[in-house]
């Protein structure tokens, strides 16, 4: 692990304010809160702090919008330009963009634009699908003609991390737009600084008044007033298990709103012996640190086989120690500060759980620095399935290695979790890969590759990480609701 330092960066940062109607206002409480830059633990600034009352305008906004006015009267294909406006604004701010997701979120501006990049890819595709929506007709007994239609869930609320802000604003908006819902958007306390600049090109772009809301905000506050909401129709949340369990209830308790969510996860990284090695030891290791290790689908149980195991955890140590972590901004820096300090205390605490219940601790396990959130790159060998640290989701730079011996006992211990959102698989062997990929209980499994994304393929949770699917064709069926109108003849 390598420290990085250049001199303090200029940030341009946007507006502060909350996105209602297509306008900049202060919440109805006047309150503000402070976005902290996680490399150096000091104020950027402050932004609208939104509450239920504010939740209850942004409804009312979006629900005029979607009852009447031009976002009802618009074409299909006109809604599809507008997202490819967007992708397009979005396109030509990407370095101003990037520069502001850095300095709320620590990522390395490498990751920050490898992020812009899939954000701008998302809004295109979905602008694409926004004139390809289609019903069916269906030959039922009698004398009729039956048909489905498409149509719009109607105001959507969205909640989202702060992990991938721009990407997760993305995710979210694409699907919901092109199908013609109306959204109000809730950001991570976090990191509210991105969203909110690109309500600025949302504006830009046309969209009409009420057809997109962004609100700062607390989750307790302003998050579970979207979930408790009565004229919210859906919500789409990202973010821990434990607040999806609050969501699903908030809805049930409500007016049962359609959910969706992206919850957490507990991957298993799965590297047979027969494996390209080289592949294998760079696949797990991107699959764990990468973004901090602060995504939902890390590789956080990489089970090895007990025949390559010495040389994977020698290798795998090796790499970790090499790791730059450091500013952000410097091209160099491969790892930036976890989000904050609850997070950052929250990864400490589970290293000292590894340690105490007798995991190795081969590298790292420190902190980095005096001022940020920075914490070294950490392996932990010798990890055993009951042992915290391979049980709970850390969302840190923390690697735990656990050996195994064949296919059938990996499978068991692969799936045993409460989670199911992901996996990987490294072998030579299309017979093992197969099996491993029909048997994990996993919404996505990546055979000899890991975190490949694409706006074309569904990403989900199997079991507590999550309910429906993002991305490609199944994200979008989850913002329509299916009409079925049947005409006698
Ligand atoms: P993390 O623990 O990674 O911060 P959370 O699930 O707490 O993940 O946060 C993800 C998103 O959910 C954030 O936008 C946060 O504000 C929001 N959130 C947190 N608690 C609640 C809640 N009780 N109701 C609705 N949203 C919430």
């Amino acid at each position: 692990m390598v420290t990085a330092t250049v001199p303090e960066q200029q940030v341009k940062i946007g507006p502060t304010q909350l996105l209602i109607n297509n306008e900049w206002v202060e919440s109805v409480s006047r309150r503000r809160f402070e976005t902290i830059n996680p490399a150096t633990g000091e104020v950027i600034c402050s932004v609208a702090e939104a509450d239920a009352p504010d939740v209850d305008n942004a409804v009312q906004a979006a629900r005029n919008a979607f009852k009447s006015g031009e976002w009802r009267k618009m074409s299909a294909t006109d809604r599809g330009e507008l997202l490819y406006k967007l992708a397009d604004l979005i396109e030509q701010n990407t370095d101003e963009l990037a520069r502001l997701e850095t300095l709320d979120n620590g990522k390395p501006l490498q990751e920050s634009l490898d992020d812009l990049e899939l954000v701008i890819a998302c809004y295109r595709y979905y602008a694409g699908w926004a004139d390809k929506v289609q019903g069916k007709t269906i030959p039922i007994s009698g004398s009729y003609f039956c048909y489905t239609r498409h149509e719009p869930v109607g105001v959507v609320g969205q909640i989202i991390p702060w992990n991938f802000p721009l990407l997760m604003q993305a995710w979210k908006l694409a699907p919901a737009l092109a199908t013609g819902n109306t959204v109000v958007l809730k950001t991570a306390e976090q990191t509210p600084l991105s969203a909110l600049r690109v309500g600025e090109l949302i504006i830009e772009a046309g969209f009409p008044p009420g057809v997109v809301n962004i609100l700062s905000g607390y989750g307790p506050t302003a998050g579970s007033a979207i979930a408790r909401q009565m004229d919210i129709d859906k919500v789409a949340f990202t973010g821990s298990t434990e607040v999806g369990h609050l969501i699903m209830e908030a809805a049930a308790k409500s007016n049962l709103k359609r959910i969706t969510l992206e919850l957490g996860g507990k991957s298993p990284n799965i590297i047979f012996a027969d494996a390209d090695m080289d592949a294998a030891i760079a696949g797990a290791y991107n699959g764990l640190f990468l973004n901090q290790g602060q995504c939902c689908c890390a590789g956080s149980r990489v089970f090895v086989e007990e025949k390559c195991y010495d040389d994977f955890v020698d290798r795998t140590v090796e790499n970790a120690k090499q790791r730059i972590v450091g500013n952000p901004f410097d091209p160099q820096t491969e790892q930036g500060p976890q989000v904050d300090k609850e997070q950052f205390d929250k990864v400490m605490s589970y290293i000292e759980s590894g340690m105490r219940d007798g995991a190795q601790m081969l590298c790292g396990g420190n902190r980095v620095g005096e001022q940020g959130f920075f914490i070294a790159p950490t392996v932990f060998a010798d990890v055993r399935d009951e042992m915290k640290i391979a049980q709970e989701e850390i969302f840190g730079p923390v690697m735990s290695i656990i050996k195994f011996k064949d296919i059938d006992e990996v499978i068991q211990r692969g799936n045993a979790t409460m989670y199911g959102l992901a996996a990987g698989v490294w072998t030579k062997d299309i017979t093992k890969a197969y099996a491993i990929a029909n048997n994990l209980r996993a919404g996505t499994v990546w055979v000899n590759c890991y975190d490949v994304f694409d706006a074309a393929a569904p990403f989900g949770g199997f079991k507590q990480s999550g309910i429906g699917r993002e991305l490609g064709e199944y994200g979008l069926q989850q913002y329509t609701e299916v009409k079925t109108v049947t005409i006698k003849l």
